[in-house]
């Protein structure tokens, strides 16, 4: 008998059956990372209709962008929160390029967001990078590429210290933390550009602010933000 690789796929999954990430529950056949009613399910901000949603409130008065979105609220102990878990800390890159697919698609409709040129992941230092063996972001970033038709750039906004931020200190000192902690390589390329700056997930935006004010030091730059998920 000649097994055909699906026979093969379908009989490994019997006694191996793949997780959905974000409820635990076994994926179906035709399901692909995330389960179908997870899909459906997962708490969607909707911010990309929203212009003044929380997250760009959270930049207001600190650095100027044109559009601020995160495809879900995180909440603690829920979906979300598994996601990102397996996301960040099982290697379970493919997760992020879904994502990015799903905001993608959401952003490509948008006035402010279909105009983006370059998409841009907050860096690690090259020390997680190389213990993690990816960036998160970066995963993400692609998957939202391949719907704005935008390109990726990696090698251009770079973490100079590999200082976290931490979330036990004020703003002030978390602020004064994020200091010089990133540098970008080459400008000149970005002047003129609108770029998408992405993160995994916000919360009190210090990262991305740190970045941001690095970026719009760059003549005619416009800078916008997206993250998979918004935490409170
Ligand atoms: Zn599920």
């Amino acid at each position: 008998m000649k097994l055909s690789r699906g026979y093969l796929a379908d009989f490994v999954a019997l006694f191996f059956p793949e997780l959905c990430p974000a409820c635990g529950e076994s994926l179906m056949a035709n399901e692909h990372v995330i389960c179908t009613d997870c899909l459906y399910h997962l708490p969607q901000t909707n911010f990309h209709l929203q212009p003044d949603n929380i997250v760009a409130r959270q930049f207001w008065g600190k650095i100027q962008l044109e559009g601020a979105y995160a495809l879900y609220f995180f909440a603690k102990g829920g979906r979300i929160q598994n996601l990102m878990h397996h996301f960040k800390y099982k290697g379970m890159q493919k997760i992020g390029n879904l994502l990015g697919n799903i905001a993608g698609s959401q952003l490509a409709k948008s006035a402010v967001f279909n105009t983006v040129d370059v998409i841009i992941p907050v860096p690690l230092h090259k020390s997680r990078l190389k213990e993690r063996g990816y960036n998160q972001s970066t995963c993400f970033a692609e998957g939202l590429a391949q719907k704005l038709n935008a390109v990726v750039q990696t090698d251009n906004l770079v973490r100079l210290k590999a200082t976290e931020t931490q979330t036990h200190k004020s703003r002030f000192l978390r602020f004064e933390n994020m200091q010089e902690v990133f540098t970008i390589n080459n400008p000149e390329s970005l002047k003129n550009k609108h770029i998408l700056l992405v993160d995994d997930v916000v919360t009190t935006g210090a990262t991305l602010e740190a970045c941001g004010i690095e970026l719009l030091k760059i003549e005619g730059l416009k800078l916008s933000i997206a993250t998979i998920a918004y935490a409170e």
